[in-house]
């Protein structure tokens, strides 16, 4: 999710491939769906032919991705639709931009563990699946073709001893690519071995599935993690009112539920939500679904993102545009990844 990883964390995960079988769940059924072809995406939103040579180029560079219950909230014939804009690739991805890069952050520094990240206090960051439902062309993991390995138990192991040797370490986050594309079985089984971490108090998820395919909290999701002892936490993704559907919210409503916390990261896009009504309505409809706004980040100056940029003044202005509308409790913190800080930075 929003917390990335660099190229050279090496991804501890044994996920299974996407099944389309009858036997597997809804969620992987539709995750072995998603459309993963730009011509067809154009065609089934009704976009003219001008859309199609950026799509094709973008497509080439990183792959387009994105699951139907997505798709069906996009508006079909509008270029400019704000969901549309975060999976359609535009001619703009191929343009060399000074200063956007295949690596903008450096944090290798920072991994005493296949699949950890260990930056901030008290918090640690575990790589729990490669695999996203949908990509995101601002995403920072665009360059990053993660290899699907299937580490050992053993490799888990040494994970598990770090955690278990760091009595500082209180809450865990499970990142990735997106934690919850991996099998409940699997995830089932890492958080019963975190549980047995005396230290261990929370326990946090990054992710965008239950955005972009609600169905994947189901009855299975919610029994692993609403039986934990930990205290849950669920960081969603979602950068624009129009993502949460009725079917994202009843989602949100079973998380909450199962005595989770939920909260949102976004990314300040431009063409996407770079409006104070639009960040307005984001908050609002967050809190209607009861997720609070949590981070607003400014875009990673990734190669191929250029154009989704919103200089730091603008997004300032904007953010102090939205404190004059909500209440304090929805307003989102405007943040930046700075390489080594031992903090989000606030802008
Ligand atoms: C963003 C991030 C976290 C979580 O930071 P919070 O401010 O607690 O949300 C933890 N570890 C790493 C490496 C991160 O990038
Ligand atoms: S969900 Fe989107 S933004 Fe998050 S890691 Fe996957 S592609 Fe990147």
């Amino acid at each position: 999710m929003i917390t990335r990883s660099p190229a050279n964390v090496q991804i501890a995960s044994d996920l299974s491939p996407p099944s389309s079988s009858s036997s597997a769940p809804a969620w992987q059924r539709q995750l072995a769906e998603v459309v993963r072809d730009p011509v067809e995406l154009c065609r089934r939103l009704g976009l003219g032919e001008s859309a199609l040579p950026g799509a094709r180029d973008g497509h080439a560079l990183f792959e387009v991705r994105v699951p139907e219950a997505y798709l069906s909230r996009i508006r079909p014939g509008d270029p400019d639709d704000p969901l549309l804009r975060q999976v359609l690739p535009l001619v703009a991805e191929t343009d060399a931009v000074d200063g956007f890069v295949a690596d903008p952050l450096e944090e290798a520094d920072h991994t005493p563990r296949r699949g950890l990240i260990h930056k901030y206090a008290g918090r640690v960051l575990l790589i729990a699946s490669p695999a996203c439902a949908i990509n995101c062309r601002y995403c920072f993991r665009r360059h990053f073709p993660y290899q699907e390995n299937s580490p050992s138990r053993a490799q888990w192991q040494a994970t598990l001893d770090y955690l278990r040797d760091d009595t500082s370490i209180q809450e865990v986050i499970l990142s990735g690519g997106d934690p919850l594309a991996a099998s409940d079985r699997q995830l089932a089984w890492l958080v019963a071995r975190l549980e047995e971490i005396p230290h261990l108090k929370r326990l946090r998820i990054h992710t965008r599935l239950p955005v972009v395919i609600p169905a994947r909290i189901d009855d299975a999701l919610l029994e692993w993690l609403g039986s934990s002892r930990l205290q849950k936490v669920v960081v969603l993704h979602a950068n624009h009112a129009q993502e949460i559907d009725g079917e994202v919210a009843a989602a949100c409503a079973r998380l909450k539920a199962a005595g989770v916390t939920l909260l949102n990261q976004s990314v300040l896009l431009r063409g996407v939500n770079d409006r104070v009504s639009a960040l307005a309505d984001l908050s609002e409809r967050l809190f209607e679904a009861g997720v609070l706004p949590y981070y607003l980040h400014v875009l990673d100056p990734v190669s191929g993102a250029a154009h989704f940029d919103v200089p730091d003044e603008e997004a300032r202005s904007l953010v102090d545009a939205l404190r004059d509308r909500l209440p304090g409790f929805l307003m989102p913190r405007l943040v930046r990844e700075v390489p080594g800080a031992a903090s989000k930075t606030p802008l």
